[in-house]
Formats: C-alpha cells, sequence, structure tokens
C-alpha cells in the first residue's frame, strides 16, 4: 500500500459528478491543494439531464456559460408545458416571461459531455485528478474525525490519501450514509422510474425545441420528455411501484403499456425507434441524518436526493458545492475543520431543498392541481415560478400556506446538521 503525506492536500473529493467537481474547481482555483477521486471510466452514463434556470449562478462563477452555449451537447430549454391525460397540452410556461435575466435559457444537456466540461475546468484549475479509482473507507484520526480515504486504483492497488477536509459527492451511492448509516428515506416519495431513450420521434422547433414536457398519468404518474441533441429523446416513467408493476412483469411491457395511456407521449413517439436498453431504479427521495462530521462534508446527492419531477437534482448538486467550497475554504483559513463549521452550510443546503421538497409532495397530493390553484391564487404565479426555476433562497410561507389548503404540505424535515 503507497501513503501520501499528511500535508499532500489540502482537501480530497469523493466522486467527479458535478457536486464534486465545482468543490474541486473552487477550492483549486483559491489556491488548495485538491484531489478529486472517480471510480467510474470517464464518459460513463449518467442521468439527469434538464437543467432549471438557476443553474446558471454557479455555472457563471464556475465560469463555463459561454463553454456550454457553444457546446455541441446542448439544446437550449426555455420553458416547461404539462400534457393531461386526455393528451391536451398547456401552454409552454417560458422563463423569459418570468425573468429578463439571462438564467432563463438553460439547457438540456448530455450529461456524460456535461460532466467531461466539468471535470476539464476542475483540471484546468489545478486540480489532482485520480482516475478509475474506488474510495473504500475513510481515514481517522486519534480524535475520531475524518483525515483522509483509503482507495483502490485500476491496478486494484491500495493506497491513502490524506487532508484536513474530505467531501463525499458521492452521488445516490451516498459513500458517508452506506458507511455510517444516517440514510433516511423520504417515506411518502418512494417511487420508481423506468427510462430510455428514442430517435426520431416528434420534437417542436425554434424556440420549442428544448420544452421539458411532465406528461400525466393516472395515480400521479408522469412521464418526463427531455429533447436532447442529435434526435435523441430521454424519456421516462415515474410512479408508485405497485401501480407500475399491477398488471405487467417486464419493463418493456410496462413502459409499453404506459405509452399507450398517455395520448400525447404515444404520437410524440410514434414515428421514433428506440435507441437504448431500459434503465431503472427506484426509492430515491432521501436526506442524510448528517451534512457534515468533523473533516467530512457531504454535497449534493450525497447529502440528499428528491423525486426528479422538477429537474432540481443538477442545480442542488451545483450550488451545494459553491457553497461547501466556500465553507471548507473558510475552515482551511481558520485551521479549523470541526462539524460545527459546517452548520451554515447545512442549514442554507436545507433551507434551499425544503420549498422544493414541499412542491414535490403537493405535486403527488391526490388533492392537488396546480391549473384549479392557480385559478383559485392567480397572484402566486410568479411565486410557483420562482419555486420552479429554483430560485429558493427566499420566504414562500404565504405560497404554501395556499397551496396547504390544496395538499398536505410536508414540515421540513428536522435531520441533516452537522454531527456534533
Ligand atoms: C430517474 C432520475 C432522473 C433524473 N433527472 C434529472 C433531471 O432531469 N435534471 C436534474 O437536474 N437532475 C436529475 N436527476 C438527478 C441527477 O441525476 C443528480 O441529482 C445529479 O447527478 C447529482 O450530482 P452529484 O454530483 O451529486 O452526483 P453524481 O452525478 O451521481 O456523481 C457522483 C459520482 O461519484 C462517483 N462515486 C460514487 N462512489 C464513489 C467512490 N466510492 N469512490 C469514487 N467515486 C465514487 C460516481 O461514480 C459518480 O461519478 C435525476 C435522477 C434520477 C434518479
Amino acid at each position: 500500500m503507497t501513503k501520501n503525506n499528511a500535508s499532500d492536500f489540502d482537501a480530497i473529493v469523493i466522486g467527479a459528478g458535478p457536486a464534486g467537481t465545482t468543490v474541486a474547481s473552487l477550492l483549486a482555483e483559491a489556491g488548495r491543494r485538491v484531489a478529486l477521486v472517480e471510480k467510474e471510466p470517464i464518459g460513463s452514463y449518467k442521468v439527469g439531464e434538464s437543467l432549471i434556470p438557476f443553474c446558471w449562478y454557479p455555472l457563471q462563477r464556475l465560469g463555463l456559460v459561454e463553454a456550454l452555449d457553444e457546446s455541441g451537447f446542448v439544446v437550449p430549454k426555455n420553458s416547461v408545458q404539462f400534457a393531461g391525460i386526455d393528451g391536451k397540452v398547456s401552454r409552454p410556461y417560458y422563463f423569459f416571461d418570468h425573468t429578463e435575466h439571462p438564467c432563463a435559457k438553460t439547457w438540456q444537456v448530455v450529461r456524460k459531455d456535461f460532466d467531461q466540461l466539468m471535470l476539464d475546468n476542475a483540471l484546468a484549475k489545478g486540480v489532482q485528478f485520480f482516475a478509475e479509482t474506488e474510495v473504500k473507507a475513510f481515514l481517522k484520526n486519534a480524535g475520531g474525525g475524518v483525515s483522509g480515504v483509503r482507495c483502490t486504483n485500476p491496478e486494484g492497488e491500495e493506497h491513502e490519501l490524506q487532508a484536513p477536509v474530505t467531501i463525499d459527492a458521492s452521488g445516490r451511492e451516498a459513500f458517508s450514509q452506506t458507511r455510517n448509516g444516517w440514510r433516511v428515506p423520504d417515506e411518502k416519495l418512494r417511487k420508481l422510474a423506468i427510462w430510455t431513450y428514442y430517435e426520431g420521434a416528434l420534437r417542436d422547433e425554434g424556440v420549442d425545441e428544448g420544452t421539458t414536457t411532465i406528461a400525466y398519468l393516472p395515480e400521479k404518474g408522469w412521464f418526463w420528455y427531455i429533447p436532447l441533441p442529435n434526435d435523441r429523446v430521454s424519456i421516462g416513467v415515474v410512479a408508485e411501484k405497485e401501480y407500475l408493476f399491477k398488471r405487467s412483469n417486464t419493463i418493456q411491457e410496462i413502459f409499453e403499456r404506459e405509452v399507450g395511456v398517455q395520448e400525447w407521449i404515444q404520437k410524440r413517439l410514434e414515428p421514433g425507434r428506440r435507441v437504448e436498453d431500459f434503465r431503472i431504479t427506484s426509492d430515491f427521495s432521501y436526506r442524510s441524518r448528517h451534512c457534515a462530521a468533523e473533516g467530512l462534508v457531504l454535497v449534493g446527492d450525497a447529502f440528499s436526493f428528491l423525486d426528479p419531477v422538477f429537474s432540481s437534482g443538477v442545480y442542488f448538486a451545483l450550488m451545494s458545492g459553491v457553497m461547501a467550497a466556500d465553507a471548507v475554504e473558510a475552515a482551511l483559513q481558520a485551521g479549523d475543520y470541526s462539524a460545527s463549521r459546517f452548520e451554515d452550510y447545512g442549514t442554507a443546503f436545507r433551507q434551499q431543498m425544503e420549498p422544493m421538497r414541499r412542491l414535490v409532495h403537493a405535486f403527488y397530493d391526490e388533492d392537488f392541481n396546480f391549473g384549479e390553484f392557480l385559478r383559485r391564487y392567480p397572484d402566486f404565479r410568479s411565486d410557483l415560478t420562482d419555486c420552479l426555476i429554483g430560485h429558493l433562497d427566499r420566504d414562500y410561507s404565504p405560497f404554501f400556506e395556499a397551496v396547504g389548503q390544496f395538499a398536505d404540505v410536508p414540515e421540513p424535515l428536522p435531520h441533516g446538521g452537522p454531527q456534533l
């Protein structure tokens, strides 16, 4: 086993998804020595292709907005629309009707290329990348704080990396949660998703080319329809397991049955052909009991994941990556890596997640319907749009009081602070 010296790095980042590359890039930019460790080969598949407008702010801080605009792996996304079970589709909700800020134009992205752009940016800022290297365990100091990681390189050799702070950006594999028993599922959001890719399916043109469509199914199930470059469409169905598996057993049967139920989706897919196997995942909403411990900070999905209905995952990964980088930089400057250092980080992250989480719960509530809500409370249209575009750092109390007249709006989750 090889061992790096204690002074080799200021920070170690586990995972090169958007959360990990954001923290790594910003710390390196601040002059820190950063190790970024990723177990999967470069270019591996990732889900999470639809960005929301407020992704613009972290991407701007990373200096990547222009690069994204000029890249060949995005489709500009200007709006979201909803298709009813009867096949009728709403007018698109254009982000530019809500704000004149450049964030109003966001992107649908091919994730492997997006992640590569983020990684290249980190490397350009001097991050040391450990490719195809899997973190297997935390190293601990005498007081029990995290002082680095033990990992295995592509040749299967073990080595240790040491640093005063480790950032867990391991995504839904959630390294710290699994090791420490910190995973707490969001019980009401135990859904299952099945998805695949089509080519040659119908797409809109011009300003509507990159519109995300959420198409409703019975019993609060829904499809996503996300246009990607090169005539590809990402298409997925999300619902309760019991609903999806009640009459069909194979994934293909379930998918085709549900396409048959949703007229708008059926018409869109008719001229196309499926070009990839089906993928499946379930029970994906959770929050970690803790956001940090001594020498350890959790970011992105490694801390918390929310049902993908409003495409918020990459935003939370980027936003928490920025906030964690600032908190870690302050800890490095102070030479204090105690869990309490990360209290404000955890509070700010959770405060941003809560409005989106409440909206997701309302979406799945049997008694809630956006159309009806807005007919009764037209003045709240702007708050609803604000929440959907990711403007989460504000007070939504009056809005959720009104939503609460239609739906069961949950209290904020009590857990997620640092392990003090
Ligand atoms: C069905 C579904 C649909 C979704 N759709 C959308 C969408 O449309 N829009 C959106 O914004 N989000 C969407 N998401 C969410 C989005 O995929 C995630 O929120 C986002 O990728 C989180 O980024 P991250 O950096 O936290 O984690 P990830 O992108 O998952 O990156 C984590 C990285 O850590 C690496 N890793 C894990 N363990 C280790 C280890 N032990 N050692 C080394 N490396 C390790 C992994 O290989 C991975 O590369 C969707 C999610 C699901 C499940």
